[in-house]
């Protein structure tokens, strides 16, 4: 009887340390060099900086269109070539522009969805005519969400895709007023009451003054305001896989940052795209790495970038998504 016991408990052993290393697996298609490769096309001088309704805009959207379709991920719903389009207001001028969303459906639950986004939009090019090319700000963001898509369709062709739906979300517009991401949550491809969460990704490629030294570390904003559950899964996969520090000072607003020239409290929770996925009662977790002496200038380029600490934030977010996707039940509002 005892010897039958461990025999059982031997094999469920190995049946969890297998399904650990499939997981690892697919992280682990997740590399520095895939990301630098995307990166340096992404916030090239061809983009012009992406400013939202420029010709470098929509050539940013067409990079992201061509890797979805050539991964084989298919547009989200209501989109066509994946595109979500808008006629935006800005300061008096109408802009024609659009949001990039793919999806992978979910095999259990393919009515809940988790919303992973980046704002594909930067500023474009200043008065002297320099390009802010945005490779931290968010070239960074973009291509890790490249990256994780990749790695979840690794998985459905190996039939181990996930539970729920994951929404793949480039959000245009940020910088002038995150209204992509507004416009997304008011005119929702799935039911914003089945969008179980949002983990938005801007600037995860650099290192701020205070973690001169000790780069290992990511801030995490959000995670425990709406959904102590999305909060300890985060926590729990970065245990287990990734180990970083995460650092959630920014969960205090008034928390002091010091940015182009002076100090300001540092709203950081009201200052991305997550930010209208929360106000509709969305869980999130804004990941950032703070700012730095290149943000919004033109010297915010490719070759500044750590690749390996991008690919570890990377694989933290994938990991995150992972979990949320394929455990028993959907995590819980507060
Ligand atoms: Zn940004």
């Amino acid at each position: 009887m005892r010897l039958t016991a461990l025999i059982i408990l031997f094999i469920i052993k190995i049946g969890f340390s297998q399904e650990k290393d499939k997981v690892s697996e697919y992280a682990d298609s997740i590399t520095a060099k895939e990301l630098m490769e995307n990166l340096y096309v992404y916030s090239s001088d061809y983009f012009q900086g992406r400013e939202t309704g420029s010709i470098g805009q929509k050539r940013a959207v067409n990079f992201l269109q061509n890797f979805y379709r050539t991964t084989g991920i298919v547009g989200a719903n209501g989109t066509k070539n994946y595109l979500q389009p808008m006629t935006l207001n800005i300061k008096g001028e109408k802009i024609e522009t659009e949001n990039v969303a793919a999806i992978i459906k979910g095999s259990e639950f393919p009515d809940q969805y988790i919303v992973i986004s980046a704002h594909l939009d930067h500023i474009g090019i200043d008065s002297r005519g320099e390009i802010n090319n945005g490779a931290d700000d968010d070239g960074t963001g973009n291509v890790a969400l490249l990256e994780i898509a990749e790695a979840f369709k690794s998985a459905v062709k190996d039939g181990k895709g996930p539970k729920r739906s994951l929404i793949f979300l480039h959000v245009t517009g940020e910088e002038k007023g995150l209204l992509g991401s507004k416009y997304y949550t008011e005119n929702p491809l799935y039911p914003i009451n089945n969008t179980i969460t949002n983990l938005n990704i801007d600037m995860i490629g650099r290192v701020d003054s205070l973690h001169f030294g000790k780069p290992d570390y990511l801030y995490l904003i959000g995670s425990n305001i709406l959904s102590d559950d999305l909060h300890k899964i985060s926590e729990k996969v970065n245990d287990e896989y990734v180990g970083l520090e995460l650092d959630y000072r920014y969960n205090d607003l008034n928390t002091l940052v010091y940015e182009l020239g002076r100090y300001v409290k540092n709203r950081y929770y009201e200052r991305s795209d997550h930010y209208n996925f929360a106000k509709k009662n969305i869980p999130v977790i804004f990941y950032f790495n703070g700012t730095h002496k290149d943000y919004h200038k033109p010297t915010d380029t490719p070759d500044k970038i750590n690749y390996p600490l991008l690919e570890k934030r990377t694989k933290l977010i994938f990991h995150t998504a992972w979990e949320l996707a394929n455990r028993k039940s959907r995590i819980k509002l507060n």
